[in-house]
């Protein structure tokens, strides 16, 4: 019943449970405990570095420790549905060819610090060493030029 309403989209996305369970318009129920963990950090979505993108399904930024631009699901899970998904990775690949030029990296799903939260990385091929030589970014606000500290 509320699965496209834009109103319902805006305040609450609820992409994911009209997807895997057609009684989701019952409640928010488990849904709601399962998309926010307050001790999730990739949940809190701190501002500190150059964010690329964000929408109501994800947001792209350079990952605090990897220095390579990173998207991270808006809910707490692990299995976003694939739709979701391809539309996660192709916000992260602009974001990665933005910054490192057309092919200049790869998408990397395997998540490492945080395993229950749904993220992924586009690593160039000196992401290792840049990580340690170069200065972070800082948040200049959604979209903006790409700002050192
Ligand atoms: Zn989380
Ligand atoms: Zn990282």
């Amino acid at each position: 019943m509320a699965q496209h309403e834009p109103n319902s989209d805006v305040d609450h996305p609820v992409g994911l449970a009209h997807c895997l369970q057609p009684a989701a318009a019952s409640g928010l129920g488990r849904g709601a405990a399962a998309e926010f963990d307050p001790e999730c950090e990739l949940c809190e979505a701190a501002r500190f570095t150059h964010w690329y993108y964000e929408d109501d399904l994800c947001w792209v930024a350079d990952c605090e420790v990897c220095a390579t631009p990173m998207v991270v699901w808006k809910r707490h899970g692990t299995e976003p549905p694939a739709d979701e998904l391809a539309a996660m990775l192709a916000r992260l690949v602009e974001a990665g060819e933005l910054r490192f030029g057309p092919g200049g990296g790869r998408v990397d799903q395997v998540m490492r610090q945080i395993p229950d939260h749904f993220h992924a990385h586009y690593r160039d091929a000196d992401w290792m060493s840049r990580r340690w030589n170069e200065p972070p970014s800082r948040y200049s606000g959604v979209g903006t030029q790409r700002e050192t500290r």
